[in-house]
Protein backbone atom coordinates (compact mmCIF):
# COMPACT_ATOMS: atom_id res chain seq x y z
CA UNK A 1 0.00 0.00 0.00
CA UNK A 2 1.04 3.47 -0.88
CA UNK A 3 0.83 5.72 1.79
CA UNK A 4 -1.72 7.52 1.39
CA UNK A 5 -0.94 10.77 3.46
CA UNK A 6 1.95 11.80 1.61
CA UNK A 7 0.39 10.34 -1.69
CA UNK A 8 -1.94 13.41 -1.27
CA UNK A 9 0.12 15.80 -0.51
CA UNK A 10 1.90 14.79 -3.61
CA UNK A 11 -0.89 15.02 -5.50
CA UNK A 12 -2.33 18.75 -4.00
CA UNK A 13 1.41 20.13 -4.37
CA UNK A 14 0.90 19.11 -8.07
CA UNK A 15 -2.49 20.43 -8.22
CA UNK A 16 -1.36 23.89 -6.90
CA UNK A 17 1.27 23.74 -9.14
CA UNK A 18 -1.33 23.19 -11.91
CA UNK A 19 -3.56 26.30 -10.49
CA UNK A 20 -0.36 28.46 -10.32
CA UNK A 21 0.66 27.49 -13.97
CA UNK A 22 -2.86 28.55 -15.11
CA UNK A 23 -2.61 31.99 -13.06
CA UNK A 24 0.69 32.33 -15.37
CA UNK A 25 -1.42 31.43 -18.42
CA UNK A 26 -4.19 33.51 -17.76
CA UNK A 27 -1.94 36.98 -16.92
CA UNK A 28 -0.09 36.56 -19.75
CA UNK A 29 -2.92 35.97 -21.72
CA UNK A 30 -4.61 39.29 -19.96
CA UNK A 31 -1.35 41.15 -20.95
CA UNK A 32 -1.24 39.64 -24.03
CA UNK A 33 -4.48 41.23 -25.59
CA UNK A 34 -2.72 44.53 -24.51
CA UNK A 35 0.60 43.55 -25.65
CA UNK A 36 2.82 43.05 -28.42
CA UNK A 37 3.55 39.71 -30.38
CA UNK A 38 6.60 38.96 -28.57
CA UNK A 39 4.84 38.06 -26.11
CA UNK A 40 2.08 35.87 -27.43
CA UNK A 41 5.08 33.95 -29.38
CA UNK A 42 6.60 33.55 -25.44
CA UNK A 43 2.99 32.02 -24.28
CA UNK A 44 3.17 29.66 -27.59
CA UNK A 45 6.56 28.54 -26.53
CA UNK A 46 5.74 27.85 -22.53
CA UNK A 47 6.60 23.98 -21.68
CA UNK A 48 3.66 22.46 -20.47
CA UNK A 49 4.52 20.28 -17.80
CA UNK A 50 4.17 16.36 -17.96
CA UNK A 51 3.92 15.17 -13.93
CA UNK A 52 6.30 12.08 -13.89
CA UNK A 53 4.14 9.66 -11.83
CA UNK A 54 6.75 6.24 -10.42
CA UNK A 55 6.20 4.36 -7.20
CA UNK A 56 2.79 6.08 -6.99
CA UNK A 57 4.74 9.03 -6.65
CA UNK A 58 5.05 12.23 -8.21
CA UNK A 59 8.25 12.72 -8.59
CA UNK A 60 8.31 16.33 -9.71
CA UNK A 61 7.75 17.21 -6.21
CA UNK A 62 10.81 15.63 -4.80
CA UNK A 63 14.70 15.43 -5.14
CA UNK A 64 15.19 12.21 -6.45
CA UNK A 65 18.78 10.12 -6.14
CA UNK A 66 18.82 6.85 -7.63
CA UNK A 67 21.57 4.48 -7.40
CA UNK A 68 22.33 0.45 -7.22
CA UNK A 69 22.95 -1.21 -3.92
CA UNK A 70 26.87 -1.81 -3.76
CA UNK A 71 28.84 -4.68 -2.20
CA UNK A 72 28.94 -5.03 1.12
CA UNK A 73 26.26 -1.92 1.78
CA UNK A 74 23.81 -2.08 4.55
CA UNK A 75 20.84 0.11 4.13
CA UNK A 76 22.47 2.30 7.24
CA UNK A 77 25.53 3.40 5.16
CA UNK A 78 22.71 4.78 2.37
CA UNK A 79 20.61 6.15 4.90
CA UNK A 80 23.08 7.55 6.91
CA UNK A 81 24.54 9.63 3.65
CA UNK A 82 20.58 11.06 3.01
CA UNK A 83 20.59 12.03 6.12
CA UNK A 84 18.56 9.83 8.10
CA UNK A 85 19.56 9.81 12.17
CA UNK A 86 21.07 6.21 12.90
CA UNK A 87 18.24 5.79 15.49
CA UNK A 88 15.37 6.06 12.64
CA UNK A 89 17.46 3.61 10.78
CA UNK A 90 17.53 1.12 13.72
CA UNK A 91 13.71 1.87 14.48
CA UNK A 92 12.84 1.22 10.78
CA UNK A 93 14.79 -2.43 10.35
CA UNK A 94 12.76 -3.46 13.80
CA UNK A 95 9.07 -2.12 12.99
CA UNK A 96 9.65 -3.67 9.08
CA UNK A 97 11.18 -6.67 10.19
CA UNK A 98 7.79 -9.22 9.43
CA UNK A 99 6.90 -6.77 6.05
CA UNK A 100 10.27 -6.83 4.63
CA UNK A 101 13.82 -8.12 6.55
CA UNK A 102 16.68 -4.94 5.99
CA UNK A 103 19.50 -7.63 5.86
CA UNK A 104 17.80 -8.84 2.21
CA UNK A 105 19.24 -5.99 0.57
CA UNK A 106 21.06 -7.49 -2.34
CA UNK A 107 24.16 -6.02 -4.31
CA UNK A 108 23.57 -4.66 -7.87
CA UNK A 109 19.73 -4.08 -7.39
CA UNK A 110 18.87 -0.60 -7.76
CA UNK A 111 17.24 1.93 -5.56
CA UNK A 112 15.66 5.38 -5.34
CA UNK A 113 15.57 8.18 -2.78
CA UNK A 114 12.92 10.32 -2.27
CA UNK A 115 13.58 13.64 0.08
CA UNK A 116 11.73 16.96 -0.34
CA UNK A 117 14.83 18.48 0.67
CA UNK A 118 18.18 17.25 0.21
CA UNK A 119 19.54 19.27 3.24
CA UNK A 120 16.56 17.44 5.71
CA UNK A 121 16.42 13.80 6.10
CA UNK A 122 15.07 11.64 3.15
CA UNK A 123 11.64 10.46 3.51
CA UNK A 124 11.13 7.42 1.25
CA UNK A 125 13.51 4.80 0.27
CA UNK A 126 12.51 2.35 -2.55
CA UNK A 127 14.13 -0.43 -3.25
CA UNK A 128 13.10 -2.66 -6.61
CA UNK A 129 14.25 -6.50 -5.31
CA UNK A 130 13.36 -7.72 -9.06
CA UNK A 131 11.41 -6.24 -12.55
CA UNK A 132 8.27 -7.73 -10.74
CA UNK A 133 7.85 -6.11 -7.06
CA UNK A 134 8.98 -2.91 -5.14
CA UNK A 135 9.20 -2.48 -1.89
CA UNK A 136 7.83 1.56 -0.75
CA UNK A 137 9.88 1.86 2.78
CA UNK A 138 8.19 4.97 4.62
CA UNK A 139 11.54 6.75 6.55
CA UNK A 140 8.82 8.92 8.46
CA UNK A 141 6.29 6.23 9.63
CA UNK A 142 8.77 3.01 9.66
CA UNK A 143 6.68 1.59 7.49
CA UNK A 144 7.27 -1.25 4.58
CA UNK A 145 4.98 -2.29 1.95
CA UNK A 146 5.93 -4.60 -1.04
CA UNK A 147 4.03 -3.26 -4.18
CA UNK A 148 3.55 -6.14 -7.17
CA UNK A 149 3.59 -4.77 -10.42
CA UNK A 150 0.91 -5.90 -12.85
CA UNK A 151 2.28 -8.03 -15.83
CA UNK A 152 1.09 -8.11 -18.62
CA UNK A 153 0.78 -11.40 -21.35
CA UNK A 154 0.26 -11.42 -24.76
CA UNK A 155 0.44 -14.00 -27.37
CA UNK A 156 3.46 -14.01 -29.40
CA UNK A 157 4.57 -16.71 -32.00
CA UNK A 158 8.03 -17.66 -33.55
CA UNK A 159 9.43 -19.97 -36.54
CA UNK A 160 12.94 -20.91 -37.51
CA UNK A 161 15.07 -23.02 -39.73
CA UNK A 162 17.88 -24.99 -38.38
CA UNK A 163 21.10 -24.37 -40.17
CA UNK A 164 24.05 -24.13 -37.56
CA UNK A 165 22.31 -24.36 -34.19
CA UNK A 166 18.95 -23.93 -32.50
CA UNK A 167 20.60 -21.26 -30.55
CA UNK A 168 21.10 -19.15 -33.52
CA UNK A 169 18.18 -20.05 -35.40
CA UNK A 170 16.41 -18.83 -32.28
CA UNK A 171 18.08 -15.53 -31.92
CA UNK A 172 18.47 -14.95 -35.67
CA UNK A 173 14.73 -14.85 -36.06
CA UNK A 174 13.90 -12.52 -32.83
CA UNK A 175 13.58 -15.08 -30.21
CA UNK A 176 15.12 -15.45 -26.72
CA UNK A 177 17.56 -17.93 -25.35
CA UNK A 178 14.77 -18.38 -22.60
CA UNK A 179 12.35 -19.31 -25.03
CA UNK A 180 14.59 -21.56 -26.54
CA UNK A 181 15.25 -23.46 -23.17
CA UNK A 182 11.27 -23.46 -22.95
CA UNK A 183 11.03 -25.53 -26.10
CA UNK A 184 13.11 -27.87 -25.22
CA UNK A 185 10.99 -27.74 -21.93
CA UNK A 186 8.30 -28.86 -23.99
CA UNK A 187 10.09 -31.58 -26.33
CA UNK A 188 12.21 -32.85 -24.06
CA UNK A 189 10.82 -36.29 -24.09
CA UNK A 190 10.35 -35.92 -27.94
CA UNK A 191 13.26 -34.46 -29.70
CA UNK A 192 17.19 -35.21 -29.33
CA UNK A 193 18.25 -32.04 -28.96
CA UNK A 194 22.16 -33.17 -29.03
CA UNK A 195 20.93 -34.34 -32.52
CA UNK A 196 19.17 -31.70 -34.13
CA UNK A 197 20.02 -31.32 -38.15
CA UNK A 198 20.50 -28.40 -40.67
CA UNK A 199 17.12 -27.82 -42.19
CA UNK A 200 14.78 -29.35 -39.25
CA UNK A 201 12.15 -26.38 -38.68
CA UNK A 202 9.27 -25.69 -36.20
CA UNK A 203 7.30 -22.88 -35.00
CA UNK A 204 6.24 -21.80 -31.51
CA UNK A 205 3.07 -19.99 -30.09
CA UNK A 206 4.11 -18.70 -26.76
CA UNK A 207 2.91 -15.75 -23.86
CA UNK A 208 5.33 -13.25 -23.57
CA UNK A 209 5.00 -11.20 -20.45
CA UNK A 210 5.88 -7.94 -19.94
CA UNK A 211 6.01 -4.62 -17.44
CA UNK A 212 5.08 -1.43 -18.63
CA UNK A 213 5.48 -2.46 -22.48
CA UNK A 214 9.14 -3.92 -21.74
CA UNK A 215 9.60 -7.75 -21.57
CA UNK A 216 10.37 -9.38 -18.45
CA UNK A 217 10.17 -13.29 -19.80
CA UNK A 218 8.09 -16.03 -21.20
CA UNK A 219 5.25 -17.42 -20.16
CA UNK A 220 3.93 -20.93 -21.19
CA UNK A 221 4.85 -22.27 -24.32
CA UNK A 222 1.04 -22.93 -26.07
CA UNK A 223 2.16 -24.68 -28.63
CA UNK A 224 5.40 -26.25 -30.31
CA UNK A 225 5.95 -27.84 -33.34
CA UNK A 226 9.00 -29.31 -34.89
CA UNK A 227 10.08 -30.89 -38.10
CA UNK A 228 12.91 -33.41 -39.17
CA UNK A 229 13.53 -35.57 -41.29
CA UNK A 230 11.72 -38.40 -39.80
CA UNK A 231 8.87 -36.70 -37.98
CA UNK A 232 6.90 -33.72 -37.00
CA UNK A 233 5.55 -33.23 -33.83
CA UNK A 234 3.12 -31.11 -32.19
CA UNK A 235 3.40 -30.30 -28.36
CA UNK A 236 0.18 -28.62 -27.03
CA UNK A 237 0.44 -26.74 -23.69
CA UNK A 238 -3.30 -27.84 -21.97
CA UNK A 239 -4.62 -27.50 -18.65
CA UNK A 240 -7.71 -28.33 -16.38
CA UNK A 241 -8.28 -29.54 -12.81
CA UNK A 242 -6.77 -33.05 -14.30
CA UNK A 243 -3.96 -32.46 -16.56
CA UNK A 244 -1.50 -29.92 -16.61
CA UNK A 245 1.38 -30.18 -19.21
CA UNK A 246 2.16 -31.10 -22.59
CA UNK A 247 0.44 -33.27 -25.33
CA UNK A 248 0.37 -34.89 -28.55
CA UNK A 249 -2.27 -34.25 -31.42
CA UNK A 250 -3.74 -37.50 -29.31
CA UNK A 251 -4.25 -36.10 -25.94
CA UNK A 252 -1.02 -38.32 -25.00
CA UNK A 253 0.93 -36.78 -22.72
CA UNK A 254 4.35 -35.63 -24.22
CA UNK A 255 6.39 -36.20 -20.75
CA UNK A 256 7.63 -39.60 -21.23
CA UNK A 257 9.28 -41.88 -18.58
CA UNK A 258 12.88 -41.08 -19.79
CA UNK A 259 14.19 -37.78 -20.67
CA UNK A 260 15.90 -37.63 -23.66
CA UNK A 261 19.22 -36.59 -22.04
CA UNK A 262 20.34 -35.59 -18.62
CA UNK A 263 21.70 -32.36 -19.31
CA UNK A 264 20.71 -29.14 -21.33
CA UNK A 265 22.70 -27.35 -23.88
CA UNK A 266 25.47 -29.91 -24.28
CA UNK A 267 26.66 -31.54 -27.30
CA UNK A 268 27.52 -35.69 -27.56
CA UNK A 269 30.98 -35.95 -27.32
CA UNK A 270 31.04 -39.66 -27.60
CA UNK A 271 28.32 -42.06 -28.73
CA UNK A 272 27.50 -45.84 -26.73
CA UNK A 273 30.03 -48.00 -28.99
CA UNK A 274 31.39 -51.20 -28.81
CA UNK A 275 34.72 -50.81 -30.72
CA UNK A 276 35.88 -47.16 -29.33
CA UNK A 277 39.46 -46.32 -29.10
CA UNK A 278 39.80 -44.41 -25.77
CA UNK A 279 41.51 -41.24 -26.09
CA UNK A 280 43.14 -41.68 -22.34
CA UNK A 281 43.94 -45.24 -22.34
CA UNK A 282 44.63 -44.80 -26.16
CA UNK A 283 43.10 -48.30 -26.65
CA UNK A 284 40.19 -49.86 -27.83
CA UNK A 285 37.75 -50.38 -25.82
CA UNK A 286 34.02 -50.50 -25.47
CA UNK A 287 32.25 -47.34 -24.93
CA UNK A 288 29.29 -48.42 -22.68
CA UNK A 289 27.86 -44.76 -22.40
CA UNK A 290 26.80 -41.65 -24.49
CA UNK A 291 29.29 -38.70 -23.44
CA UNK A 292 27.64 -35.34 -23.11
CA UNK A 293 30.64 -32.33 -23.50
CA UNK A 294 29.07 -29.27 -21.24
CA UNK A 295 31.01 -27.02 -19.50
CA UNK A 296 32.07 -27.77 -15.92
CA UNK A 297 29.23 -26.90 -13.28
CA UNK A 298 26.65 -27.44 -16.05
CA UNK A 299 23.86 -29.02 -13.47
CA UNK A 300 23.22 -32.87 -14.28
CA UNK A 301 19.57 -33.92 -14.01
CA UNK A 302 18.51 -37.47 -13.32
CA UNK A 303 16.36 -38.90 -16.45
CA UNK A 304 13.77 -40.40 -14.70
CA UNK A 305 12.55 -40.84 -10.78
CA UNK A 306 14.71 -42.79 -9.29
CA UNK A 307 16.22 -44.53 -6.19
CA UNK A 308 19.57 -43.20 -5.76
CA UNK A 309 21.80 -46.50 -5.39
CA UNK A 310 25.29 -45.30 -5.75
CA UNK A 311 26.60 -41.93 -4.96
CA UNK A 312 30.75 -42.41 -4.96
CA UNK A 313 34.09 -41.93 -6.25
CA UNK A 314 36.51 -44.40 -8.01
CA UNK A 315 39.42 -44.33 -9.89
CA UNK A 316 37.96 -44.37 -13.68
CA UNK A 317 34.28 -43.26 -13.38
CA UNK A 318 35.07 -40.15 -10.82
CA UNK A 319 32.35 -38.74 -8.84
CA UNK A 320 29.22 -40.80 -10.15
CA UNK A 321 26.15 -41.05 -8.76
CA UNK A 322 23.69 -44.31 -9.93
CA UNK A 323 19.68 -44.45 -9.63
CA UNK A 324 17.62 -47.52 -9.76
CA UNK A 325 14.05 -46.49 -11.84
CA UNK A 326 12.12 -49.73 -11.63
CA UNK A 327 13.21 -53.53 -11.96
CA UNK A 328 14.09 -53.23 -15.48
CA UNK A 329 15.73 -49.61 -15.79
CA UNK A 330 19.37 -48.06 -13.85
CA UNK A 331 21.01 -45.09 -15.33
CA UNK A 332 24.70 -44.01 -14.16
CA UNK A 333 25.97 -40.50 -14.63
CA UNK A 334 30.09 -40.10 -14.52
CA UNK A 335 32.80 -37.55 -13.76
CA UNK A 336 30.61 -35.18 -11.61
CA UNK A 337 33.04 -32.64 -10.60
CA UNK A 338 30.70 -32.24 -6.88
CA UNK A 339 27.20 -33.81 -6.19
CA UNK A 340 24.19 -31.89 -5.68
CA UNK A 341 23.43 -31.33 -1.87
CA UNK A 342 20.79 -33.77 -0.15
CA UNK A 343 22.01 -36.52 -2.78
CA UNK A 344 22.84 -39.34 -0.87
CA UNK A 345 22.33 -43.27 -1.04
CA UNK A 346 18.81 -44.13 -0.70
CA UNK A 347 17.34 -40.48 -1.50
CA UNK A 348 14.71 -40.74 -4.08
CA UNK A 349 14.62 -38.30 -6.88
CA UNK A 350 12.51 -37.01 -9.14
CA UNK A 351 12.73 -36.50 -13.14
CA UNK A 352 14.71 -33.56 -14.12
CA UNK A 353 15.78 -32.93 -10.60
CA UNK A 354 19.68 -31.94 -9.98
CA UNK A 355 21.61 -34.84 -9.29
CA UNK A 356 25.31 -33.11 -9.76
CA UNK A 357 27.17 -30.74 -11.98
CA UNK A 358 29.42 -31.90 -14.61
CA UNK A 359 33.01 -32.06 -14.59
CA UNK A 360 36.05 -34.10 -15.43
CA UNK A 361 37.19 -36.65 -12.20
CA UNK A 362 38.55 -39.85 -13.22
CA UNK A 363 39.41 -40.73 -16.48
CA UNK A 364 38.46 -37.78 -18.83
CA UNK A 365 40.15 -35.75 -21.11
CA UNK A 366 37.59 -33.09 -20.57
CA UNK A 367 34.10 -31.44 -18.74
CA UNK A 368 31.75 -33.84 -19.72
CA UNK A 369 28.87 -36.60 -18.27
CA UNK A 370 29.42 -40.21 -18.99
CA UNK A 371 25.83 -41.25 -19.21
CA UNK A 372 24.83 -45.07 -19.03
CA UNK A 373 21.77 -46.90 -18.97
CA UNK A 374 21.14 -50.23 -17.70
CA UNK A 375 17.85 -52.14 -19.09
CA UNK A 376 17.25 -55.53 -17.16
CA UNK A 377 21.25 -55.93 -15.79
CA UNK A 378 22.67 -54.64 -19.12
CA UNK A 379 23.90 -51.80 -20.81
CA UNK A 380 22.35 -50.31 -23.60
CA UNK A 381 22.10 -47.37 -26.23
CA UNK A 382 19.49 -44.99 -24.77
CA UNK A 383 19.31 -43.81 -28.24
CA UNK A 384 18.31 -46.86 -29.67
CA UNK A 385 15.64 -47.34 -27.10
CA UNK A 386 11.74 -47.09 -27.75
CA UNK A 387 9.81 -46.46 -24.43
CA UNK A 388 6.31 -47.13 -24.21
CA UNK A 389 3.88 -44.17 -25.30
CA UNK A 390 1.84 -42.71 -22.30
CA UNK A 391 -1.63 -43.13 -21.92
CA UNK A 392 -3.73 -40.13 -23.60
CA UNK A 393 -5.74 -38.50 -20.91
CA UNK A 394 -9.82 -39.38 -19.38
CA UNK A 395 -12.29 -39.63 -22.34
CA UNK A 396 -14.05 -37.14 -20.67
CA UNK A 397 -11.55 -34.30 -21.30
CA UNK A 398 -11.07 -35.05 -25.06
CA UNK A 399 -13.46 -32.61 -26.26
CA UNK A 400 -12.27 -29.58 -24.19
CA UNK A 401 -8.85 -30.95 -25.40
CA UNK A 402 -9.61 -31.29 -28.87
CA UNK A 403 -11.21 -28.03 -29.33
CA UNK A 404 -8.37 -26.45 -27.74
CA UNK A 405 -5.74 -28.32 -29.58
CA UNK A 406 -7.32 -27.13 -32.62
CA UNK A 407 -7.21 -23.72 -31.85
CA UNK A 408 -3.33 -23.73 -31.34
CA UNK A 409 -2.81 -25.96 -34.02
CA UNK A 410 -4.27 -23.79 -36.61
CA UNK A 411 -2.03 -20.79 -35.03
CA UNK A 412 0.54 -22.86 -35.30
CA UNK A 413 0.30 -23.56 -38.82
CA UNK A 414 -0.37 -20.34 -39.52
CA UNK A 415 3.17 -18.83 -38.22
CA UNK A 416 5.22 -17.81 -41.10
CA UNK A 417 8.30 -19.90 -41.70
CA UNK A 418 11.62 -17.42 -42.20
CA UNK A 419 11.90 -19.13 -45.85
CA UNK A 420 7.87 -18.37 -46.36
CA UNK A 421 8.69 -14.71 -45.41
CA UNK A 422 11.86 -14.53 -47.08
CA UNK A 423 12.13 -16.53 -49.95
CA UNK A 424 15.95 -16.36 -50.26
CA UNK A 425 16.65 -18.13 -47.08
CA UNK A 426 17.10 -21.76 -49.24
CA UNK A 427 16.19 -24.77 -46.93
CA UNK A 428 16.32 -28.43 -48.95
CA UNK A 429 13.98 -29.58 -46.66
CA UNK A 430 10.57 -27.61 -46.93
ZN1 LIG B 1 31.68 -42.10 -21.51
Amino acid sequence: MIKKSNFRISIIILGLAIVGFSIILLNLDGKSRLGSKTQLQQLASFPIPHPTIQYGFVLDTFQVSRDTIQDNEFLADILLRHKVPFSDIDELARATKDSFDVRGLRADKPYTILATDTSKAAQYFIYEPSVFSYVIFDLQNKTANKIERPVNTTIKSGAGIIQSSLWNAMTDNGMSFELAASMEDALAWSIDFHHIQKDDRFKLVYEERSIDGQPVGIGKILGAYYKNVDNEYYAIHFENERHAGYYDLEARSMEKAFLKAPVKYSRISSRYNLRRFHPVLRRTRPHFGTDYAAPTGTPIYAVADGLVTKRSRTRGNGNFVKLKHDDVYQTQYLHMSRFATGVNVGTHVKQGQTIGYVGQTGLANGPHVCFRFWKNGKQINHLREIFPPAKPMKAEDLPSFYEYRDDVVYQLDTVLSPDQINPEIVSTNP
